[in-house]
């Protein structure tokens, strides 16, 4: 099952007409282009000469038949292929150093074997996706935007091998993805990580019994909540209950007690200081919820 790159949204909504639908269970490949919709493919390509109205664009929904309201998606990620370039860009207005952006310009970074080459430096590449939800309840939500139902939380650890569980707001789930970037750091300072298209193969899962609190990403290793909002202490206290309330249901420690353990082993972390709202993770590693 396969969904094309021709197929996006750039608004996760619950109007939106689904364009595949699964079973549970499934594996579905997602088609995606870059967050600039593919027109940035040299160094002469400039973030000004975009169209702002098809920024992040997100492929799909894909319709999970069974997905009821109240339910969870699973979404464990199985593969990312990226293609032979990527592009990152500075213009002014865009990340973190501001004003002192006083032009633009754009690295085209071509991928060769597990690098990408930047200014002749050698980036190991850490494929992730930076888009990823499904529809909210109400509102629709532009896919620039990350909130509770997912969107562009652009976590590098939404990568292989990870799964990612989301809210089911809305009958069949609706899932949405897009915006990978073959490498990015924590906070993603300038507004861009490696921008690139690709593909992306998933499996979905509908969970009816998963009382944890959401967005969350489980790796071989660790748990992670994922909290998205105006500003990065809102998004952090509210990553860290969270995570509180995951090891008081899966554990014996009370609510102080799980705050404790966090202090002394859990690590808060930038997902991304750059988007509409801003991304934080609680990790905490899985030998302490045993
Ligand atoms: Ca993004
Ligand atoms: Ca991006």
């Amino acid at each position: 099952m396969r969904i094309s790159r021709d197929k996006t949204i750039f608004i996760m909504d619950k109007n939106n007409e689904p364009v595949l639908r699964a079973k549970s269970g499934d594996e579905v490949i997602f088609e995606t282009c870059d967050c600039f919709s593919d027109v940035i493919k040299t160094n002469e390509d400039l973030v000004s000469g975009i169209d702002f109205n098809r920024v992040n664009p997100a492929t799909g929904p894909l319709y999970i038949e069974g997905a009821e309201v109240g339910d969870v998606l699973k979404v464990k990620i199985k593969e990312i292929k990226v293609n032979s370039q990527g592009a990152t860009v500075t213009a002014p207005g865009l990340g973190r150093l501001s004003d002192k952006i006083t032009g633009e310009e754009t690295a085209i970074c071509p991928i060769e074997g597990d690098y990408a080459i930047y200014k002749g430096l050698k980036i190991p590449l850490n494929k992730m996706i930076g888009v990823i939800g499904t529809a909210p309840a109400g509102e629709g939500v532009p896919t620039g935007v990350p909130h509770d139902h997912g969107g562009n939380m652009d976590c590098k650890m939404i990568k292989e091998g990870a799964s990612l569980y989301l809210p089911v707001n809305v009958e069949g789930a609706l899932l949405a993805i897009g915006d990978l970037h073959a490498a990015m750091g924590d906070g993603e300072i300038m507004g861009a990580g490696l921008e690139i298209a690709g593909e992306v193969t998933v499996e979905v899962e509908v969970l009816k019994d998963f009382n944890y609190k959401l967005p969350l990403i489980e790796t071989e290793d660790k748990w992670m909540t994922l909290a998205s909002r105006e500003t990065m202490e809102e998004a952090s206290d509210l990553a860290i209950n969270n995570m509180v309330d995951l090891i008081v249901k899966k554990t014996d420690l009370n609510l102080h007690q799980a705050g404790m353990l966090l202090s002394l082993v859990g690590d808060l972390r930038v997902c991304q200081i750059v988007d509409p709202n801003m991304t934080m993770r609680m990790e905490l590693k899985k030998e302490y919820l045993k």
